[in-house]
């Protein structure tokens, strides 16, 4: 069949798509870029909260009508959604029933021979996933051909009492560095110069394969592969970054100077309720051993507003907090109260219009932070890496998530080429800037 494969969320659901995308054409299938196009659409879903939730639903039944309309002969949903929902799996098949077959993230691999094999509907779901796709598992990428996500390990052990991803995502499982070396050098064999590392939590990488993290390592032995030029780490935990890891970011000259961090509030007394592994002084003697030992590092991080007991004065500190911390990068999300997770339950839960306006006063606030802290990059010769002509980014902007340096040049630049700029104008998030050639011209 031509087969369309639909990524919702995050980019650890763009890699398990990728994978499902080379199994479906391993299995003799075609790969199209549209679903008016496809015979068979896969909707690969994200859950992680309940808006993500309801536009993951939207998105099927948006793709239902196609189905409906005779174009689509087969309908399938995979991914968290039907993982999350699996108690209530009769509601699902319900709600959607142009859906052919639900399939878990633990069970992607299972597809081919359900859809080949199955004529019945079908609902598929592991108690726990424990699936880790590896090096050798066929994978047909879906960013562009420079730039790659590498996912060095899937699930997680840690307790958020905000979170439910634990319940549906399985327990922290690590690749060995091995194969995740070996991968790194097919994507570096198809051009991929960019190498961006996901997992639930980064830092926590290797504790269970080798009894105790080693992220340090994999870089170490990721910084030798050939051809790739940036490496950027994506979704560490503040509890989990060591001294070994920081002095990795500021000597591995493959690895830029840049780290995703969520730490979601900074008051001592959320962060227990969140049950963060960390408090207020430790995440600020954190981000202060960054900033002095690597220089030019770039910090993203989001932060959650709304928690229970979030009062003024909390909202307060953290606004303050943001002020002296001036974040490169930095995202907020409203508490989304989620089932069956034990933050559900706390008391003095904020209403949803308070966490709205919270949510609002402290992203103009960065917004206002960004535009300085952008400002100090006027003037500065930079290296930026093109990602179609006219755009690309630095070493401080993670791809689909940060900042675009938009490049005025003499000459084509095509994706996938570094180029030297001069930066010459900036904006709250983006930076302007002028190759030599276009300046001299
Ligand atoms: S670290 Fe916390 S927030 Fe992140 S996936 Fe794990 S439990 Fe959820």
């Amino acid at each position: 069949m031509k087969v369309y494969v639909l990524s919702l969320g995050c980019a650890r659901t763009l890699v398990d798509s990728e994978h499902v995308s080379g199994l479906l054409a391993a299995s003799g299938h075609t790969l199209t870029d549209s679903a008016s196009a496809a015979d068979c659409v896969v909707v690969n879903t994200c859950a992680f909260i309940r808006e993500a939730e309801e536009e993951s639903i939207a998105a099927v039944l948006e793709l239902a009508d196609l189905k409906r309309s005779g174009k689509v002969k087969k309908l399938y949903v995979a991914g968290c959604l039907p993982q999350k929902r699996r108690g209530e799996k009769e509601d699902l098949l319900a709600l959607l029933p142009e859906v052919d077959g639900f399939l878990g993230p633990g069970d992607l691999r299972k597809l081919p021979a359900l859809m080949e094999e199955t004529a019945e509907r079908f609902f598929v779901t592991s108690p726990v996933p424990t699936l880790l796709f590896e090096s050798k598992s066929p994978r047909l990428r879906m960013t562009p051909s420079h730039f790659a996500y590498l996912k060095v390990s899937e699930g997680c052990d840690h307790a958020c009492t905000f979170c439910s991803i634990p319940q549906f995502r399985g327990a922290h499982r690590s690749r060995p560095i091995e194969d995740l070396v070996e991968e790194a050098k097919s994507l570096a064999g198809e051009g991929v110069v960019e190498l961006n590392l996901i997992g639930q939590d980064t830092s926590y990488y290797g504790a269970d394969l080798y009894g105790s993290p080693k992220l340090t390592e994999l870089l170490t032995a990721l910084n030798g592969v050939q051809g790739i030029h940036w490496i950027r780490l994506l979704y560490a935990h503040p509890a989990h970054v060591t001294d070994r890891l920081i002095e990795a970011l500021r000597d591995l000259p493959r690895v830029v100077p840049y780290l995703d961090i969520p730490i979601q509030h900074i008051a001592d007394d959320l962060l227990k309720a969140m049950r963060r592994e960390t408090d207020g002084r430790r995440v600020r003697a954190l981000i202060e051993r960054l900033r002095a030992r690597v220089p030019g590092i770039a910090i993203r991080t989001t932060l959650i507003v709304g928690f229970p007991g979030e009062t003024e004065a909390h909202v307060e500190e953290l606004a303050q907090f943001m002020e002296e911390t001036r974040f490169e990068r930095l995202g907020i999300f409203p508490y989304s109260p989620e089932p069956k997770t034990p933050a559900e339950r706390l008391p003095h839960p904020v209403h949803e219009k308070v966490r709205e306006e919270r949510f609002h006063r402290l992203m103009s606030l960065q917004q206002r932070i960004s535009e300085t802290v952008n400002r100090t990059w006027l003037g500065r010769e930079v290296e930026v890496l093109i990602d179609e002509p006219g755009e690309g980014r630095t070493y401080a902007d993670a791809p689909e998530v940060d900042g675009l340096v938009h490049v005025k040049a003499s000459q084509v630049l095509r994706p996938g080429q570094f180029v030297q700029a001069r930066v010459t104008d900036t904006t709250e998030y983006d930076l302007v800037a002028e190759t030599a050639a276009s300046v001299a011209a």
